[in-house]
């Protein structure tokens, strides 16, 4: 991101702080990350449906419980605007502005704390990220025992700002986890997918790392949700993630890239060994016999599935790469689908 537009990002966020701080203050509600990106999406506007709700919510006097706002969040943010979480480090700064305003009133020792804490302020308007976040926590460490030795009386209030500092810190940790997870599987999701890609480009340039891209698509899956509907097609769509992540090693990387695709990366595999891994995944989905219900009543068939096959060459960027396995996986579908294609 350029500077400028950081810059006007800046603002723009802290202009949404300061409305959305006191209204949240009013309302009850704890400012803790999750419930600042719902306050922030709110005041940022754009996010209708959830605008729509708050405004219910505030109409109708309903309370903003820890069930609502964890609802607000869930519904709201993590399904539809994952990106939101971004935003969440300004409340790092809010924190820190609160720190800041504590330890000025505190006097003498205090001096380099006071100084540290300035510094990781500008540095985090400009750069906010987990690593600056964990120098913060470790440089305050520091300076809090100096500190602590000359005043004693600080160190319960030092010791529950290093507290606050470090459980944002972790939840900051766990919301990169969520938005890089999809919930219905569990496997990872399009957006590490597309990180994943670029790691691998980057180690091709770097040392020729082969690597390989399966892209795989459920064979007839809208029959499934016709015939028995959406929550049947759910489970089959946790099904095939697990058989899936069950027949690749540790090392490759799985992820649903929307719907009822999905796509595997093999590190380290040219396009003969990727064809194996292919041919293994097609075999073993196609074979069992998929049942559900109390009992295994129900008997779903076997499912099928159909694969495309692309190898990562020295010309490829990120679409290119992805595209082949694409009209590969095209090719097998209208050569008859439960089979397998290369580009
Ligand atoms: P093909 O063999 O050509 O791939 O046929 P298909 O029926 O699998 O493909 P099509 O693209 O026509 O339909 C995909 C279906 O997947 C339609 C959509 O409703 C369903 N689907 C997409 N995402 C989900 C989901 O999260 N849950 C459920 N249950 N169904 C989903
Ligand atoms: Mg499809
Ligand atoms: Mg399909």
């Amino acid at each position: 991101m350029n500077l400028a537009k950081h810059l006007s990002d800046t603002e723009l966020s802290a202009k949404i702080l300061r409305h959305a701080v006191p209204k949240m203050s009013e309302l009850n509600i704890p400012v803790t990350p999750t419930n600042y990106a719902v306050w922030y999406e709110y005041y940022l506007g754009i996010n209708l449906d959830l605008k729509r709700a708050i405004d219910g919510l505030i109409t109708n006097a309903v309370s903003f419980s820890a069930e609502i706002n964890d609802g607000l969040y869930k519904n709201y943010i993590q399904e539809k605007s994952p990106e939101v979480i971004e935003n969440v480090q300004i409340e790092t700064q809010i924190i820190i502005n609160n720190l800041l305003a504590k330890v000025g009133k505190m006097t003498e020792g205090t001096v380099n704390l006071s100084e540290t804490l300035s510094e990781f302020n500008t540095e985090l308007k400009l750069q906010p990220d987990v690593d600056v976040l964990t120098r913060l926590v470790d440089s305050l460490v520091d300076s809090m025992e100096e500190v602590t030795q000359s005043n004693k009386e600080m160190e319960g209030s030092l010791n529950s700002m290093r507290d606050e500092v470090s459980t944002l810190k972790k939840e900051m940790e766990n919301l990169n986890l969520v938005a890089m997870t999809d919930q219905l599987t569990s496997l990872n999701n399009r957006r590490c997918f597309e990180d994943e890609v670029l790691k691998h480009l980057h180690q091709h340039i770097q040392n020729g790392s082969p690597s390989s891209m399966l892209l795989i698509d459920i064979d007839h899956f809208k029959q499934f949700n016709d015939n028995h509907g959406h929550l049947v097609g759910d489970k089959v769509l946790a099904y095939v993630a697990m058989a899936l992540k069950q027949t690749v090693k540790g090392s490759d990387f799985v992820a649903r890239y929307g719907g009822e695709e999905f796509v595997i990366l093999l590190p380290n595999t040219n396009n003969s060994q990727a064809m194996i891994v292919a041919e293994q995944v097609r075999k073993t989905i196609s074979e069992r016999n998929l049942t559900i219900g109390k009992g295994k009543k129900l008997s779903l068939g076997s499912i099928t599935v159909s694969v495309g096959v692309s190898t990562l060459n020295i010309s490829d960027d990120r679409e290119s790469y992805f595209v082949r396995a694409d009209e590969a996986l095209y090719r097998a579908k209208s050569s008859g689908r439960n089979c397998i294609c290369s580009e």
